[in-house]
């Protein structure tokens, strides 16, 4: 018989194909898989958590939600943050508690402050700084709370050791959390958030992948994903085993995780040596090279890290990086702008405005994307796709996204700066941030249904699915 509740997860960046490679260890995730309670699922455009969470909660596509803004752990004070406003209402628990449903939410990433529903609602800041808020204070002891919501402050390798014995401690101690307030009431909606997993993958990737470049060799912190895996299997299965029989459980992630790209894409060397704007400036180009060299060199020597805190007290450091952005002449017809960071999603901004007519516009843009599906390293292609955005997802907000989307292999991240001629580089903030977005994240649960799923695209409405 049906069950008339569910409980849902997501684990943030909780990765399909790291569960297949380590299946002997993960016995009960394997389990589920070979009983087809586990699978695939795959993510948006671009994998990244704040439009991947704003399309489960809303059942909309990134075109029609519009938040296209990745975390980043690099630069994280220059972020402008998108609306997340949109969520208040549209949210699935918003559905389902407008239809009666009583329903208990607990750390949903973005969705915040809280607001009115027929249950309860825990959250935290989206970034940082801020209380942690509900709708119910009279039944929450917001003191004793552990940390939740967003987390963006990023470890260094000496702090790494206790980053995720702390990190651990933490997701355990939100588990535990999430199963005290279950008990307050009878809810037929339950939701848990849990964002460690993609925090500690873009951390300590390169301790426990011996092919990464960056793999230190003293073999620390080697198991310590597998042991946040295997602490996500654990709480899983008792989720599963204490409320399975009355609750449909659904546990999913936003994207998946693997070692981030090692090698950049120049996009602006490019467009450059195919005649799509003007070069830079000799001067601008020096300065660039200077920095590159700079870069390349700490992390010849492993000391990136330490070479970013180095450049922060100069002012110098300061000119570089607005040397990016300063391109001449044709800088706003066609340019490489801020998309998703050193990752492989990039994108081409072509102003419709500068060309004489739609025919002109639409030739360029072919040119480009016939252009870039040719790039190639070492006679390899480099690019799974090339699109126009329209072509990705159709919505009132498609031109958040730029003119032309790109999906590079997993191997190669956009750079925007310059590097002599080169069209590819090394990148050196691998060392710091070494785990990256993967576009196939995970579902399962206590139905075997979830194998149909197939995307986050289709999460909001399965759910909703659940209680017709
Ligand atoms: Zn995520």
């Amino acid at each position: 018989m049906d069950k008339k509740k569910t409980i849902m997860v997501i684990l943030d960046g909780f990765d399909y194909s790291f569960i297949d490679r380590n299946q002997n260890q993960l016995t009960y995730f394997s389990d589920l898989k070979r009983k087809g309670f586990l699978a695939p699922l795959e993510s948006v455009v671009p994998a990244d958590s704040i439009p991947s969470w704003m399309t489960i909660y809303t059942g909309m596509n990134p075109a029609e939600h519009g938040v296209l803004e990745s975390i980043d752990y690099l630069d994280f004070k220059k972020k402008n943050h998108g609306d997340y406003s949109v969520i208040q209402g549209h949210s699935f628990w918003d559905f389902l508690s407008r239809k009666g449903k009583k329903v208990y939410v607990f750390n949903p990433f973005m969705a915040y402050p809280a607001w009115d529903i027929n249950g309860l609602m825990i959250c935290g800041p989206v970034f940082e700084g801020g209380e942690i808020s509900t709708n119910r204070p009279e039944l929450v002891d917001i003191k004793n709370m552990p940390s939740i919501g967003g987390m963006v402050d990023h470890p260094s390798d000496k702090d790494m050791e206790n980053f995720y014995k702390d990190t651990m401690e933490l997701s355990q101690k939100q588990f535990d959390v999430f199963h005290r307030y279950f008990k307050t009431d009878d809810y037929d909606f339950v939701f848990l958030g849990i964002t460690t997993p993609d925090r500690m993958q873009h951390f300590l990737w390169r301790y426990t992948d011996s092919g990464d470049r960056t793999h230190p060799k003293d073999g620390r912190l080697k198991d310590s994903i597998l042991n946040m895996y295997k602490l996500m299997e654990k709480n899983v299965k008792r989720i599963i085993d204490d409320y399975g029989d009355e609750y449909n459980v659904v546990v999913i992630s936003d994207h998946g995780h693997g070692r981030r790209c090692e090698k950049t894409f120049y996009i602006n060397q490019w467009l450059i040596q195919n005649g799509f704007i003007k070069d830079k400036s000799k001067k601008k180009r020096m300065v660039e090279f200077a920095k590159n060299s700079t870069f390349k060199l700490l992390a010849d020597l492993h000391m990136v890290e330490n070479g970013t805190k180095f450049f922060k007290q100069f002012a110098f450091a300061h000119k570089v990086k607005n040397a990016y952005y300063v391109f001449e002449g044709s800088i706003k017809k066609i340019y490489a702008p801020k998309f998703d960071g050193c990752n492989p999603f990039g994108g081409i901004m072509v102003d419709k405005s500068f060309f004489d007519s739609e025919e002109d516009y639409e030739r360029t843009r072919q040119q480009i994307i016939d252009g870039l599906m040719n790039v190639k390293d070492h006679d390899e292609n480099i690019m799974i796709w090339v699109k126009r955005r329209e072509d990705i997802y159709s919505g009132d907000k498609v031109a958040n996204y730029p003119d032309i989307v790109y999906r590079m292999k997993p191997a190669y991240g956009v750079d925007r700066g310059l590097f002599g001629n080169k069209l590819f580089g090394i990148n050196a903030m691998h060392e710091v941030l070494s785990g990256g977005h993967q576009f196939i994240g995970v579902i399962m649960g206590n139905r075997q249904d979830v194998s149909s799923v197939n995307s986050v695209l289709n999460i909001h409405k399965y759910i909703l699915g659940l209680f017709q």
